[in-house]
């Protein structure tokens, strides 16, 4: 029997536990999941979505031979420290953050170093939802997930985890914690700013009502991730701040172009932009 302590289990978390009770080897593996509230381990233990489920930090991994993190960014460097008294030398650790530096970080100033068992890792997928009522068994299925160790890290740890995804339905993929950060950026990171941006410069217009009401389906697909966390959004925002910041004055820098466009009636430039865009997209479609 595998024990495996999830600490945080919302969206990702409790999709991750879906996932491995869904798995060929659920039966050899218990779930004991970390709640801050007792209603919320009484929901848990209704929903079934741990085996087991504990307002205690120690109780939740004492004897576990994996502990998943599955909190904000924001919140994993204090939840390091307290763990710390309570974690093995034998223990493997992850995490399902959005960012890779600020949890690295987090956890060399806990431990001195990143432990060599401490495998970072980031699912990428998810929804606008959250919480463990959102958790979804199959979220994981044919998706990718990022594990960025370095080179101290036990290869025998990342197998572990490595595994655990691969029980998931997912492609695990390995990438430098840098090159993770600028790519997460410009592909996730960057599209929830302009969706959040976007939505929040129409709602303070006067006529914000009109347009809502007459907003279709261009406003719904490119703005739902609006719907997204905002606590979790803000963390991703403050612990990704040099990576985000170069996409965002890059993105800005063509926006800005576009508008030059426009206001020049500069149909060729438009034309050019829209076509290349298009056929990126197009293509990203057929690959995907
Ligand atoms: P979520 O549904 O809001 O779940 C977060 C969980 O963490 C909740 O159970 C919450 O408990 C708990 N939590 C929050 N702060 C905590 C703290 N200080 N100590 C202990 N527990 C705490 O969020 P999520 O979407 O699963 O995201 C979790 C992680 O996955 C984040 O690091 C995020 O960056 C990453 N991620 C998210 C997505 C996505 O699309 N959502 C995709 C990939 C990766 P309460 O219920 O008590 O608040």
């Amino acid at each position: 029997m595998q024990r495996i302590a999830l600490i945080g289990v919302g969206l990702i978390v409790g999709s991750l536990a879906r996932a491995l009770k869904a798995s060929p080897e659920a039966e050899n593996i218990h779930l004991c999941g970390y709640f801050r509230s007792s209603a919320a381990v009484a929901q848990a233990l209704e929903i079934g979505i741990t085996d087991s489920a504990t307002t205690s930090l120690a109780e939740a991994v004492a004897g576990a031979d994996v502990v998943i993190l599955g909190v904000p960014v924001g919140a994993i460097g204090d939840l390091l420290q307290q763990l710390k008294p309570y974690l093995g030398a034998a223990v493997v650790i992850s995490d399902v953050g959005s960012t890779k530096g600020s949890v690295v970080a987090a956890a060399e100033a806990v431990f001195g170093q990143l432990p060599p068992r401490f495998i970072p890792g980031h699912p990428i997928a998810g929804t606008e939802k959250s919480g463990m009522s959102a958790a979804l068994p199959d979220l994981f299925q044919q998706r990718r997930v990022i594990l960025t160790p370095n080179e101290r890290s036990d290869r025998q740890a990342v197998g572990i985890i490595r595994h655990l995804w691969q029980l998931c339905g997912a492609e695990v993929v390995e990438m430098p914690v840098v090159r993770h950060d600028e790519v997460l950026a410009a592909t996730s990171h960057l599209p929830h700013m302009l969706a959040y941006t976007l939505v929040d410069t129409l709602a303070r217009l006067d006529e914000h009502d009109d347009i809502f009401r007459f907003a279709a389906g261009g406003f719904r697909d490119f703005t739902r991730i609006a719907s997204s966390n905002p606590q979790m959004w803000h963390d991703i925002c403050l612990n990704n701040r040099p990576a985000l910041l170069k996409i965002l004055q890059h993105f800005g820098h063509e926006l800005a172009r576009l508008a030059a466009a426009i206001e020049q009636g500069d149909g060729a430039t438009l034309l050019r932009i829209f076509a290349d865009a298009k056929m990126a997209r197009d293509n990203y479609s057929a690959n995907h």
